[in-house]
C-alpha cells in the first residue's frame, strides 16, 4: 500500500508539539543545556535560511511588482484607483496591528524572555529621523546586500524597477532576466519553506527547554491580539468602505463574502481562493471586468491581513527582547510591513518569511521567529481571510466608483 505523506501544515504541527513535549522533558529534568548544545544549532541552520533568501526575494519580487505596475497605465483610472484602495487599507491595517500590539503589550500580556546571548536587540534603539533618513540610500549596493539592510534593498529594488520601466523596450531582456530569476528564487524558497517542521522542532524544544512551559501562554495571546486587529480590521475598514462607497450595508457585505472567506481560512491561500472570491465579488455587484483585474492583482499585492501580522508580531518579539518600540521605529514598522505585505506572495507561508524583513529593518533578531513558527498556520488561516475580504471590498468600490463617474459624464 502506497504510503500517505503529511502535509506541510501538519508536520509542522506535529513538529511544534514533538518540540514542546522534548523541551518540557529537558526542562523539568534539568537537561535544557542539551536542547542548546544540540537542537538549537540544527535550528540555527534554518534561520540561516531564512535569512539567505530574504534579500533576494524582497528584491526579486518587489522588481517584479512595480514591472507589473507599469501594465497599469493601461488600464488607467481602475489601476490607479485599485493601488491607491490597496496602498491606504495596508497603511491603516499597519496602524491598526500597532497599535492593538501595543496594548497588549502595555498591559503586560507580552513578557521578555530570559534570552541567551546571540538573540538579543542588535541595533541602537534610538536612531534620530534624520540618520534613518540618509541611511535608507545605499552609497554601495553590495554592502545593502551584505548586511541585509532591508530598508535599502527596498530602494534599490524601487530604483532598478524604476530603470527598467523608464528604459521601455531596451530594457526587456532585463523584465525576463528579473522573471526568471525570481522564479529561480521562488523554487529555493519552497524548498526551505518544506525544511520548517525541523526548525519548529529543534527551536521549539530549544524554548520551551529553556522558558518552560511559561512561553506557551503568551504565544497563545499573541495569536489573539492578531486575530483582534483582522477582526477590527474587517469591520471598521472593509465593511464602512463597501457600505460609504458601494451602498452595501456590513451584514450583506460579509455574508456576500463569507464563502471565499471560509475557503481562504482552510486554504491559507489568496491565490488558490481566487476562483471563489471572483464569484462571491461578482454575485454582490463588482463589475466583471473590474474584478478581473482588482482580485488577482490584489491577491499578489493587496495583504492587509499579513500587514497586521507583521506589525503584532514585531511587537511581540521586540517585548520578548524586552524593548517597547520608539514612535521612530513604528514608522520604520509601518513602511517596511506595507511594502513587505506587497511583496509576499499569495500562498500559505509567505508572510514570515517576509516578517524576517520587517525585523531586520528595526534591529529585532531573526532567530526570534522561531517562537511562533510553530503556529505559523493559525495565524495564517487569519490573515488569508482578511487579505481576500479586502481584495472583495476592493473590487465592490471600484465599481461604484466608476459607475458613478460614468453617469456623472453622462449628465
Ligand atoms: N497566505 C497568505 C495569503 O495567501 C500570505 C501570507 O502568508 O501572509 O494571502
Amino acid at each position: 500500500m502506497e504510503k500517505k505523506k503529511l502535509s506541510l501544515p501538519v508536520q509542522i504541527i506535529v513538529a511544534l508539539l514533538c518540540g514542546i513535549v522534548v523541551g518540557l522533558v529537558c526542562y523539568f529534568t534539568n537537561t535544557a543545556s542539551f536542547t542548546a548544545n544540540y537542537l538549537k544549532p540544527i535550528g540555527t541552520i534554518f534561520i540561516n535560511l531564512l535569512k539567505f533568501i530574504v534579500v533576494p526575494i524582497v528584491l526579486l519580487s518587489m522588481i517584479s511588482g512595480i514591472i507589473s505596475m507599469g501594465d497599469l497605465k493601461k488600464v488607467g483610472a481602475v489601476g490607479w484607483k485599485t493601488v491607491a484602495f490597496f496602498m491606504v487599507t495596508t497603511a491603516l491595517a499597519c496602524v491598526i496591528g500597532l497599535a492593538i500590539g501595543s496594548l497588549f503589550d502595555g498591559l503586560g500580556w507580552f513578557p521578555a524572555l530570559a534570552l541567551e546571548e546571540g538573540a538579543v536587540w542588535d541595533k541602537a534603539t534610538s536612531a534620530n529621523f534624520m540618520d534613518t533618513l540618509v541611511n535608507i540610500f545605499p552609497s554601495n549596493m553590495w554592502s545593502a546586500f551584505l548586511n541585509a539592510n532591508m530598508l535599502q534593498v527596498i530602494v534599490i529594488a524601487l530604483l532598478i524597477g524604476g530603470g527598467i520601466l523608464s528604459a521601455g523596450e531596451r530594457g526587456t531582456l532585463a523584465v525576463s532576466m528579473v522573471d526568471s530569476i525570481y522564479a529561480v528564487f521562488e523554487k529555493v524558497m519552497e524548498f526551505i519553506i518544506k525544511l520548517s517542521p525541523i526548525g519548529v522542532f529543534t527551536m521549539m524544544a530549544w524554548v520551551v527547554a529553556t522558558q518552560g512551559a511559561d512561553v506557551l501562554g503568551p504565544i497563545a495571546l499573541v495569536l489573539l491580539c492578531a486575530y483582534v486587529g483582522y477582526f477590527i480590521h474587517a469591520v471598521l475598514v472593509y465593511s464602512l468602505s463597501a457600505r460609504a462607497f458601494a451602498k452595501i450595508s456590513p451584514f450583506a457585505f460579509f455574508k456576500g463574502a463569507g464563502a471565499a472567506m471560509i475557503f481562504a481560512f482552510t486554504s491559507a491561500s489568496s491565490v488558490a481562493t481566487l476562483p471563489v472570491s471572483r464569484e462571491c465579488a461578482e454575485k454582490m455587484g463588482a463589475e466583471k471586468d473590474v474584478a478581473a483585474f482588482v482580485l488577482p492583482l490584489g491577491a499578489t499585492i493587496n495583504m492587509d491581513g499579513t500587514a497586521v501580522y507583521q506589525c503584532v508580531a514585531t511587537i511581540f518579539l521586540a517585548a520578548c527582547c524586552g524593548v517597547d518600540l520608539t514612535l521612530g521605529q513604528m514608522i520604520i514598522v509601518v513602511v517596511t510591513a506595507t511594502l513587505a505585505s506587497i511583496g509576499t506572495a499569495g500562498v500559505s507561508g509567505a508572510g514570515v518569511i517576509m516578517l524576517a524583513m520587517v525585523l531586520e529593518a528595526i534591529g529585532v533578531p531573526v532567530e526570534m521567529i522561531m517562537i511562533i513558527y510553530g503556529v505559523d498556520r493559525l495565524f495564517d488561516m487569519g490573515r488569508t481571510t482578511l487579505n481576500i475580504t479586502g481584495d472583495i471590498a476592493c473590487s465592490l468600490c471600484v465599481t461604484s466608483w466608476e459607475k458613478n463617474k460614468a453617469a456623472k459624464a453622462a449628465k
